[in-house]
C-alpha cells in the first residue's frame, strides 16, 4: 500500500475502537481492488462525537464506520437515512457528501451476506427462526429478514416489552414476539436460531440452552466474535449442530460499506480468512 498525499482516508470510529478488525478488514480490500484509499480507527470521546465528526468531515474523511456507543447519536447528525437506518435509528456506515452524511445500517444485511455465504442453504429451511435479544443487532437482523420476506419469526428478550417493541414495528404474519420462560420449548422446530444478545460477550453471563432441544440441521448462529466460541456454540458444536459465530456479520457488514463507497462488492470469503488469521496470530 502506498500511501501519497492524495491518498483518501476511511476509519472507523467508536470508544474503545483499539481492538477494531475493521482496518485489517477494509485495508486488505482496498489492497485487493488497487484503491487509493486507506481506512484507519480513530478513538473519540463521548462528549465530542458531534464536534468530531464535523471537523473529520472537514478534513475531507470520505467515509467511516460507527461503532459503540455512537450508532444511535450518527443517526441523530445525519443529513439523509436509508430506510434501514431510519427504521432501526442506528447508523453504522457514513458516506459523506458536501452536505454532510449519509448514514447506512448494514449490520442486518451483513448477517444475510454472511448467511448466504457460509450456509447457502439457509434460505430453503423452513423452520422458525428464533433470534434472541432485542437490542440494536436483534433489531438490525430483524428488519433484514423481513425485508427479504422471510416469515415464521420468533423474538425473544430477557425483558419481554423491548421484544414486544421490536416486533411492533413489523407485519404481525412474520414475527411474533415469545415470553422468555418459553424460550427452551421453540428450539424444537427452529432452523435457525441467533444469539443476538450480549450475553457471552468476552465470556460474560454466557447465555446456556439446552441445545439437545434443536432439530439436528438448526444453524446456531452467535452475532458475537470474542471469545471465538462461546459457550451457546460450544454446546451447540457439542450437539453436532451447524454453527456460525458473528466474524462473518462483521465481515458481511463491512463488505457492505465498501460497496457504497467504492461502488463494487469485495470478496466476503477472503475477508474472512484475513480476520481469522489475524486473530489466531
Ligand atoms: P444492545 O445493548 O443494544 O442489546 C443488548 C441485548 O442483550 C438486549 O436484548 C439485552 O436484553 C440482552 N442481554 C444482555 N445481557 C444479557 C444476559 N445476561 N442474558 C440475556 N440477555 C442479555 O447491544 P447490541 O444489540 O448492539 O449488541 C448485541 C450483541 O451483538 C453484542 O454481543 C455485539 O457484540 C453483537 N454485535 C455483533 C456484530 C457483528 O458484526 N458481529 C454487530 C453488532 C453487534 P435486555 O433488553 O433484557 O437487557
Amino acid at each position: 500500500m502506498k500511501i501519497t498525499a492524495s491518498t483518501q482516508l476511511y476509519a472507523v470510529l467508536g470508544n474503545p475502537v483499539r481492538q477494531s478488525l475493521s482496518p485489517v478488514l477494509q485495508n486488505g480490500w482496498i489492497n485487493e481492488h488497487g484503491f487509493d484509499a486507506v481506512y484507519t480507527a480513530i478513538t473519540i470521546k463521548q462528549e465530542n462525537f458531534e464536534t468530531a465528526l464535523l471537523g473529520l468531515h472537514q478534513c475531507g474523511l470520505m467515509g467511516a464506520n460507527v461503532t459503540m456507543p455512537f450508532k444511535e447519536r450518527a443517526a441523530a447528525y445525519a443529513y439523509a437515512l436509508s430506510e434501514r437506518a431510519a427504521a432501526t435509528s442506528s447508523v453504522n456506515c457514513l458516506t459523506f457528501h458536501d452536505s454532510g452524511f449519509i448514514g447506512n445500517s448494514t449490520d442486518g444485511d451483513g448477517f444475510v451476506a454472511d448467511l448466504d455465504a457460509r450456509a447457502p442453504n439457509w434460505r430453503e429451511m423452513s423452520g422458525t427462526t428464533l433470534v434472541i435479544g432485542a437490542g440494536g443487532a436483534a433489531r438490525a437482523i430483524l428488519y433484514a429478514l423481513v425485508d427479504m420476506g422471510r416469515t415464521n419469526i420468533a423474538v425473544v428478550n430477557r425483558d419481554r416489552k423491548r421484544a414486544d417493541e421490536a416486533v411492533s414495528l413489523h407485519p404481525a404474519d412474520s414475527v411474533k414476539s415469545i415470553d422468555w420462560s418459553a424460550l427452551s420449548e421453540h428450539l424444537s422446530g427452529a432452523s435457525l436460531v441467533v444469539n443476538a444478545t450480549s450475553a457471552g460477550f468476552k465470556g460474560q453471563n454466557d447465555l446456556s440452552l439446552d441445545m439437545s432441544q434443536t432439530d439436528p440441521d438448526c444453524i446456531i448462529y452467535d452475532t458475537i466474535y470474542a471469545p471465538k466460541e462461546t459457550l451457546f456454540l460450544l454446546d451447540a458444536r457439542q450437539h453436532r449442530r451447524r454453527t456460525l459465530n458473528g466474524l462473518g456479520m462483521l465481515v458481511g457488514q463491512g463488505a457492505l460499506a465498501f460497496e457504497h463507497w467504492f461502488g463494487v462488492r469485495p470478496d466476503l470469503m477472503k475477508g474472512l480468512a484475513r480476520l481469522e488469521a489475524e486473530l489466531s496470530s
